[in-house]
């Protein structure tokens, strides 16, 4: 593989993105198709690949359920998540022989050659690590990231000092103002992880996150979370808080108790906690998640649905999941004020939710354009820079003085 790889390399005269697919959910469509099936699924995968990439790549089997691409010529990062998203998209129906459609759950790590190696090795190694960042349950794209990278070249080396940083305090709660539409009003945060020394981030949360739960320390994390964010928020005049909960926390069998015990020891009343989980979390094992689900909120606990929109969830598993409120993904919101497409997706998910009786959080609103679109669409809540990034909460305090003096609704 290696060798023939390297060619490869060198024969396509130029810069070349390597893409390491990974079917995350092999070992489902093995037990959900048999393994003749299942086999000739990832063939099918092989063949509309190719069709897709033309003369402007070529696709290597690599190992159980991962392929190995290479496209070219790539011009820059965006050029190489383009081309990623591409196949992602194509492999979205893929038709096995008994004419089921079936859309694979993807997962894309991608290295450039030869600016971050020039060895097939090291650029394996490193769209390896790149395709561990990417969130789990939805189909995305991740680059190789350059900043910090010796560091992070090494998965198990990070895994090692998040740990440490945990328990030394490097990891640090900050918190997003969410804003009522229809008063202007900060009416709650979205608390999100930083890990930083010196005041400067060692790695991003979408890297350590899977890190976290992949070296089983997810439950000190979100433990973390919540004790940081509990009593802040009390401190802060009652504003309620939300939590992002990954897929191995939920499906923790400890979970609903752990949250229970948070809630008493900050005597923090539960509909003042949000739990936001994302909607590919809850498709891995549906009927337990939904248990899961039905648990918090028995204690009242709201349930959010994280990133909606990104997974690939049919609206027959959706009408099923006992949530409060719905969360926009940012990739529309970022592009509704320019794109008509990703504004009509917006429109189409607002008139869904307010079907379902949930409140909508549109995240990711960046400039007022977005914001008056949205509140004619008749969005209730809004995140994003156009108020404020994640702060900390010294800092949030502050900026909820200042809200409070200017804020004016839509
Ligand atoms: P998420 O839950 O989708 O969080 C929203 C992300 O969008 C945050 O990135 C936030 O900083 C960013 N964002 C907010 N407004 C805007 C905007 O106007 N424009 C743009 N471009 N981005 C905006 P962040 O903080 O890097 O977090 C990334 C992800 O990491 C989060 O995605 C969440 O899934 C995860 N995460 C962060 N903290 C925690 C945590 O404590 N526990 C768990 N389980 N996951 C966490
Ligand atoms: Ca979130
Ligand atoms: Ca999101």
């Amino acid at each position: 593989m290696l060798p023939a790889l390297e060619a490869a390399l060198v024969a396509a005269k130029g810069t070349v993105a390597l893409l390491l697919i990974d079917v995350v959910d092999l070992p489902a469509l093995r037990g959900r198709l048999g393994f003749e099936a299942s086999s000739a699924l990832l063939q099918q995968l092989a063949v509309q690949f190719a069709a897709v990439l033309g003369a402007r790549g070529q696709v290597l089997r690599f190992g159980e359920g991962c392929f190995c691409v290479l496209v070219y010529p790539v011009h820059n990062r965006g050029h190489a998540v383009l081309a990623g998203e591409r196949l992602v998209r194509a492999a979205a129906d893929t038709i096995t022989d008994s004419a089921v459609v079936i859309a694979p759950e993807l997962t894309v790590g991608v290295a450039l050659y030869p600016s971050q190696g020039e060895s097939a090795e090291e650029l394996l190694r490193k769209a390896q690590l790149a395709g561990t960042t990417v969130r789990r349950g939805g189909g995305r794209v991740r680059v190789f990231d350059d900043s910090g990278a010796a560091e992070l070249l090494n998965p198990w080396a990070l895994g090692d000092r998040y740990a440490e940083a945990l328990r030394a305090g490097e990891l640090q709660v900050f918190y997003q103002p969410k804003i009522c539409i229809a008063d202007g009003r900060a009416t709650g945060v979205e608390a999100l992880m930083r890990w930083l020394q010196d005041g400067c981030p060692v790695a991003t949360p979408d890297m350590f996150i899977p890190l976290a739960e992949e070296a089983g320390l997810i439950q000190e994390t979100t433990w973390y979370a919540l004790s940081n964010a509990l009593p802040q928020m009390a401190a802060l005049g009652g504003l309620s808080v939300a939590v992002n909960i990954t897929p191995g926390m939920l499906h923790h069998p400890e979970f609903v108790e752990m949250v229970r015990s948070a809630l008493s020891s900050w005597n923090v009343m539960p509909d003042g906690l949000t739990l936001e989980i994302t909607e590919g979390a809850l498709i891995a094992d549906f009927d337990q998640a939904i248990a899961r689900l039905r648990g918090l909120r028995d204690l009242g606990v709201r349930v959010s649905i994280d990133d909606f929109g990104t997974g690939y969830s049919s609206l027959s598993y959706f009408k099923k999941i006992p949530a409060d409120e719905l969360k926009i993904d940012k990739s529309f919101v970022l592009r509704m004020s320019t794109d008509e497409g990703d504004q009509r997706l917006v429109e189409t998910i607002i008139s869904l939710a307010q079907q379902f009786k949930l409140k909508i959080v549109a995240e990711g609103v960046e400039n007022r354009a977005t914001f008056d679109m949205l509140a004619r669409m008749g969005c209730d809540y809004v995140q994003g820079f156009l108020f404020s990034p994640a702060l900390s909460a010294d800092k949030l305090a502050i900026w909820l003085r200042n809200h409070a003096a200017t804020a004016q609704p839509a």
